[in-house]
């Protein structure tokens, strides 16, 4: 269902915004902590420079506000109406779910950031891949 050209497949998987073909982290695992937001400089594949300005990414921190609050709506749900918890611990689990899920909230952001300057192109995305072969 999510496939490569679609922005949802840029967004979940943090791969560069144009081509879809390599991840713009340094390390995938956003669990290294000390790598979260290491980013490439550029693509490999089609060139395309992540950083579009100076301080590009602060942006995101609009972002990871709305994803925030997301999942924070999220744990509520499931931890209050769907496991019936009580109002208490329904509030810990949106703690405990904004701490564990902060790598990931914050890597998120930042490609729901990039992907409102940036969309996919077909062309890009086969010429990285003939130069591959
Ligand atoms: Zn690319």
């Amino acid at each position: 269902m999510i496939r490569k050209g679609m922005k949802l497949y840029s967004i979940l998987f943090g791969v560069c915004p144009k081509c879809h073909q390599e991840s713009m982290y340094q390390n995938k695992n956003p669990y290294v902590l000390s790598e979260v937001i290491k980013m490439r400089e550029s693509c490999s594949h089609c060139h395309t420079k992540y950083q579009i300005e100076p301080s590009f990414f602060y942006g995101s921190m609009y972002v990871s506000y709305a994803v925030g609050i997301a999942f924070a709506v999220a744990a509520f749900i499931i931890s209050y109406n769907i496991l019936e918890f009580s109002l208490m611990i329904a509030f810990i689990s949106i703690i405990g779910t904004l701490i564990v899920f902060a790598p990931i909230i914050m890597r998120l952001s930042r490609n729901i950031w990039i992907n409102i300057f940036m969309s996919y192109d077909k062309e890009l995305a086969s010429k990285g891949s003939e130069k591959q072969s």
